[in-house]
């Protein structure tokens, strides 16, 4: 497993670790990601998964790195310590490492969300502060209405076959040092099905540098994302040879030429 670093916090998270929605998977997924090294495991309170994550994890605290969200809806100060609470007690946990603001919310001052992320920063409940779904703009105000932190992190939809965040979120967390986590990077399992894939010229692309490589055409997508600097992947994988398989997407790089040419064919 390759790392790169959360923001300019030091810390170092797996270029590929587990993402827990609709999971269903039970323990042993979770415990097979820990022992391959993707000890990122990203849930959510509106995910129901964060007491199986409770589970996954048990005895094994100090080797896991667990983030979390509060959803859009919740932003409000009190709203946002009250669900930080219920998150530390349904995962078992005493401290959240990766607390993120689920998606931007316009009718709550980001100010007021803010304010409390950091207290939570403050009383050792939360470790670092991140966002999701957040524009370059959104990202860029939330950062002005604190004093004492840094957002180290933003959850985007990246993959293949979406590449908004291209446009102007991906550069700015570029300039900013600030990690792209990409989710549904494996377009919820399309990008590892040839028969699910649209776009004949764009799959034949995919499955011949899976064939050069001697990889698997997930593994090829999953590398794609994180050959880009900043990017990290949380793939879901209710099944342990998935996440196996998964955790092979890192520990080698796909050339410069065969980026380009899954960029050209994805476009
Ligand atoms: P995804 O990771 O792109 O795809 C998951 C699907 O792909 C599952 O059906 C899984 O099957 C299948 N799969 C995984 N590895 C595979 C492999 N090697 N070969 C074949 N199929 C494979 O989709 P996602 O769950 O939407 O995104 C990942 C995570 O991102 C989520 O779980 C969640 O943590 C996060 N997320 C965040 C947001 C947000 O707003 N912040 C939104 C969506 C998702 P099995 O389960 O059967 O193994």
């Amino acid at each position: 497993m390759e790392y790169k670093e959360l923001g300019n916090t030091g810390v170092q998270l797996p270029e590929i670790g587990l993402g827990t929605w609709r999971y269903k998977g039970g323990p042993a997924p979770i415990q097979q990601a820990i022992a391959l090294g993707a000890t990122h495991i990203d849930t959510a309170e509106n995910y129901n998964t964060e007491p199986a994550v409770a589970e996954g994890i048990q005895g094994q605290r100090e080797q896991v790195f667990i983030a979390t969200k509060v959803s859009g809806t919740n932003l409000r100060y009190d709203e946002v310590i009250s669900a930080a609470n219920k998150s530390l007690s349904r995962l078992g946990i005493e401290y959240i490492d990766l607390y993120q603001l689920h998606w931007p919310n316009s009718r709550v001052p980001i100010g007021e969300t803010m304010k409390a992320m950091e207290e939570l920063v403050d009383a050792g409940k939360v470790k670092y502060i991140g966002v999701s779904n957040f524009s370059a703009r959104e990202m860029h105000e939330a950062q002005e209405s604190m004093s004492k932190y840094k957002i180290v992190s933003n959850q985007v939809q990246f993959s293949l076959v979406d590449r908004y965040i291209e446009q102007e979120i991906l550069p700015y967390c570029q300039e900013k040092g600030i990690t792209v986590i990409a989710f549904t990077p494996l377009d919820t399992g399309t990008l590892a099905a040839k028969s699910l894939l649209r776009g004949r010229g764009a799959s034949s692309v995919l499955e011949e540098i899976a064939a050069d490589t001697g990889k698997t055409m997930a593994q090829v997508a999953l590398n794609w994302c994180t050959s880009r600097d900043v990017v990290i992947a949380i793939p879901k994988a209710n099944r342990v040879e998935h996440v196996v398989e998964n955790c092979g997407a890192s520990g080698w790089r796909l050339t410069v030429a065969q980026v380009e040419a899954l960029d050209a064919a994805f476009k």
